[in-house]
């Protein structure tokens, strides 16, 4: 139990709000991406700046409660909120600051995708993030990062020039490849494991404001014509030229026949990025992979297309996600994802494979935390439906997917895909970098307060 009064003081000491339970927005505030997640921390801290971070941390030290980090809520393993913990929140910190001459911008934590690019477009730049753009800043670029700019300009941590942190001890530091470097480099892929980054500061690059975007959609019964036919293409076009491919029921979109809605489909999501008549060509060719059942292809905002996918993203469903890295695609694996997307448990649930090989495969693997630079494709298990009961339905598909194309995967793996319990696959997926990253953890937070994460021990 807290005293209430140092609980009050410490209220009054924030220039952000404190939330407790019984206060009328406590469960609007506890409420994350992952419907399947519902947990009632002992206080939200609604964070104003670097200060009150401090006094935050400070706090949980002093009364010994877990310290949770909240970027924007979308982690599917919760690692956001813990039952009777105290939450750093960073819904009221969302500031973009850009230096259009030296394309660069700071973003403050509690900042979604949808608020960064809105930002950065104003100035026609961009930088690689996700494809929800509910998703956090935070989070996401912290695990890694990446999106359909990542061929062309690698990861979102690839385009990190620095951050400001408040470290367990509450000292804020900036860390950069000239400043507290180690943390730098761990920060780069490590996750929350080290400190809490308020101000985040991105290289930008030249984007849109149009680019060539939509969707491609054949029928299930062309599947294993379509991946295979995908695989051999894909590998031979320029690093502007992204396609992405989805096996899922399709949805009631207005390009796509009726008979079609809530039939299993292959999607080829496309996004070029620039040179757009040299790769209409390449378009043209993937039209030509089988018999289309409709599209809705054509020059849109870049702003538009990063929310495209919103829709089916929405928060409030029940959600279990699993992931695999790998360096290429075998005929057996593709016919397992064709198996797998045959017996969909229900019409949210989607096997969705990215294509990312370009400019990340040339970083060196030791050059920051994030390491897995032989990566040429992530492919997702994407379980997701309403209803409680259909819990073990969807997560054993999900499940069941993920064991039988294990022995297709490469080393290492997406720390910000992983469950809540596959927390034994964190120094896999850190790969030789691991050691390294114990060291720095034992370094910044020798007692393991910052462990609500994809957690590396202090400890080896
Ligand atoms: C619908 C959806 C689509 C996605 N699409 C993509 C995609 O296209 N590409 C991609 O790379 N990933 C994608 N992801 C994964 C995404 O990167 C992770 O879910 C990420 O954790 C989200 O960041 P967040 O800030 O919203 O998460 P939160 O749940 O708020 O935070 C997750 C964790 O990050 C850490 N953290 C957050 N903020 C801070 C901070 N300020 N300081 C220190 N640690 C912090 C904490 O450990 C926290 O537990 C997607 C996820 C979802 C649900």
């Amino acid at each position: 139990m807290l005293n209430e009064k140092i609980v009050k003081e410490f209220g009054e000491s924030l220039k952000g709000k404190l939330i407790q339970p019984g206060d009328s927005n406590y469960d609007e505030s506890r409420k994350i991406w992952n419907a399947m997640i519902d947990r009632k921390p002992v206080l939200i801290v609604q964070v104003a700046g670097a200060d009150d971070v401090s006094s935050a941390i400070k706090f949980a030290r002093e009364n010994k409660l877990d310290i949770t980090i909240r970027g924007a809520g979308h982690n599917i393993a919760g690692n956001s909120i813990c039952d009777g913990g105290l939450m750093i929140d960073f819904s009221a910190m969302k500031k973009t600051t850009v230096d259009v001459a030296k394309k660069t911008a700071f973003v403050e934590p509690g900042a979604t995708l949808k608020d960064f690019d809105a930002e950065i477009q104003k100035h026609g730049l961009a930088t690689p993030v996700g494809i929800n753009s509910t998703t956090g800043i935070a989070g996401l670029t912290l695990g890694g990062g990446f999106g359909w700019l990542t061929r062309k300009y690698g990861f979102t941590v690839d385009n990190l020039l620095s951050v400001e942190v408040v470290t367990v001890d509450g000292k804020k530091l900036r860390a950069s490849e000239k400043e507290n470097a180690d943390l730098f480099w761990a920060i780069r892929g490590g996750g929350g494991n080290f400190g809490v980054v308020t101000q985040f500061e991105f290289q930008l690059h030249p984007v849109g404001p149009e680019i060539l975007a939509g969707l491609l959609v054949f029928p299930f019964n062309q599947a294993k014509s379509i991946l295979k036919q995908y695989r051999d293409f894909i590998q031979t076009s320029p690093p502007e030229f992204n396609v992405w491919v989805v096996l899922r029921k399709a949805p009631p979109l207005p390009f796509l026949p009726e008979e079609v809605h809530g039939k299993e489909v292959v999607v080829l999501a496309i996004a070029v990025i620039s040179d757009f008549e040299k790769n209409e060509k390449l378009v043209d060719s993937l039209r030509g992979f089988g018999e289309p059942v409709g599209e809705f292809i054509g020059r849109m905002p870049y702003i538009n297309w990063q929310q495209m996918f919103d829709p089916l993203l929405t928060p409030g469903a029940r959600n279990y996600w699993k992931s695999h890295n790998f360096t290429e695609l075998k005929d057996d694996s593709l016919d397992l994802m064709v198996e797998y997307a045959g017996k969909l448990p229900s019409p949210q649930c989607e096997i969705f494979i990215a294509y990312l090989e370009g400019k990340s495969n040339s970083v060196p693997p030791n050059s920051m935390a994030y390491s897995s630079r032989d990566l040429k494709y992530i492919l997702n298990v994407h379980g997701r439906w309403d209803d409680e009961k259909q819990d073990n339905q969807c997560i054993g598909w999900a499940r069941n997917f993920f064991d039988a194309t294990l022995k297709f995967a490469s080393a290492g793996a997406y720390v910000n895909f992983m469950t809540e319990e596959e927390n034994e696959r964190v120094a896999k997926a850190y790969g030789p970098n691991y050691k390294k990253l114990v060291e720095i953890k034992k370094k910044y937070d020798p007692n393991n307060l910052l462990k609500h994460n994809q957690n590396i021990k202090p400890t080896a």
